[in-house]
């Protein structure tokens, strides 16, 4: 089932399309599953409190405000790379991440897992 994604967020996900794969690398190496998940709760803060910028244009012109955008967009990549780690991986705005085969693998017909 291909569930529509609003504009605003197809933006978002082709970002996130290329940055969670990174932070799909970097969790494989040694230790960072593992520091990643105690830092989840930390990394959900940020995501609440500037998650929701991320959906308009313009909101961050400062540099502090882009090193939000980048604490934020790093954030919400970190989560969604922890969430491929899991059986099944993560759905999210109709992209997929996975690291293992699993059934009903959307990225199984492509020819990727
Ligand atoms: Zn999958």
């Amino acid at each position: 089932m291909t569930v529509p994604v609003p504009e605003s967020l197809g933006h978002l996900r082709t970002l996130l399309e290329g940055l969670v794969p990174l932070h799909m690398m970097r969790l494989n190496r040694p230790g960072e599953l593992s520091r990643a998940h105690q830092e989840a709760e930390g990394l959900g803060d940020v995501i609440a409190e500037t998650g929701d910028r991320l959906t308009a244009s313009g909101n961050f012109r400062s540099p502090s405000d882009r090193a939000a955008r980048r604490q934020v967009l790093n954030a919400i990549a970190t989560c969604l790379a922890l969430g491929a780690h899991q059986p099944g991986g993560v759905t999210w705005a109709g992209a997929h991440w996975c690291t293992a085969p699993h059934p009903n693998c959307p990225n199984a017909q492509q020819g990727a897992a």
